[in-house]
């Protein structure tokens, strides 16, 4: 089997279970997005797909392999969260090409794989600009472009846009969405935001309560909660 497959997913932190049974497919390729009001459970889920949170019950495989059986550091999924965690005192391209420069790759390599990821975000020419001077709106750039550095297969995004004022978010979700089609990169985008999550996602699950209620295409979900 392919993609990610949650089944019978259970979080729990002392006796507050915040996920309680989840099951959910997210195909190879395909964005989707966890829709719920802040509690429900949607980080919780996200960071047990991670491997940051353990599962009190249930398992999570990805491309058919239990990730029980997968050390966190080799899972190769991307994170991304609200607050991107830029390294402040490093400029953007350093920021952008840290895990390429850890992981070994050269500088002449990472250099144009950094400048290619800039384009990739729309902020060519940024690389030698502090990340102090950024907007938010450039920051999260820089950190997707992070993100994408090592060519994740699995993208997690945890409320990436939350920071950002309205119109900026719903124009970035529709970027993210386009960027995340070219690389092939599949993706799971934590959200409460209705419109972010229909810019965003080819399906929506909705989640309350520890549960996902329903999962569909944006056009065929019913009207915003
Ligand atoms: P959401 O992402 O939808 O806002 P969370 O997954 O953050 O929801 O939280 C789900 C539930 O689990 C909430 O009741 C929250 O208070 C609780 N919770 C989340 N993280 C912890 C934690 N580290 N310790 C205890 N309770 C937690
Ligand atoms: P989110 O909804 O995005 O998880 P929160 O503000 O709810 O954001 O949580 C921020 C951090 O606090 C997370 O690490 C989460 O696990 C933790 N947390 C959330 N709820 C609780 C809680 N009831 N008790 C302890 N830690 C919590």
């Amino acid at each position: 089997s392919r993609g990610l497959e949650v089944r019978d997913a259970v979080v729990r932190y002392g006796t507050t279970t915040a996920v309680d049974g989840v099951n959910l497919d997210v195909a190879e390729g395909e964005v989707l997005a966890l829709l719920g009001p802040s509690g429900c459970g949607k980080s919780s889920l996200l960071r047990a797909v991670a491997g940051l949170e353990p599962l009190a019950d249930g398992s999570v495989a990805w491309h058919g392999r239990d990730l029980a059986a997968v050390p966190v550091h080799r899972r190769a999924f991307g994170l991304l969260f609200q607050d991107g965690q830029l390294f402040a005192h490093a400029d953007v391209a350093s920021n952008v090409g840290y895990g390429l420069r850890v992981a070994g790759v050269r500088r002449t390599d990472r250099e144009a794989r950094v400048d290619e990821l800039l384009g990739l975000v729309g902020l060519s020419g940024y690389g030698s600009r502090a990340v102090t001077a950024l907007s938010g709106g450039e920051r999260q750039r820089v950190a997707l472009a992070r993100a994408l550095a090592p060519r994740p297969r699995l993208l997690l995004l945890d409320e990436p846009l939350s920071a950002l004022d309205r119109a900026l978010r719903e124009r970035l979700a529709a970027e993210l969405r386009e960027i995340l089609t070219a690389t092939g990169t599949t993706g799971v985008f934590v959200t409460h935001d209705h419109d972010e999550a229909f810019a965003v996602a080819d399906r929506v699950a909705v989640m309350d309560a520890g549960t996902i209620l329903q999962v569909a295409p944006p056009e065929e979900l019913w009207a915003a909660p």
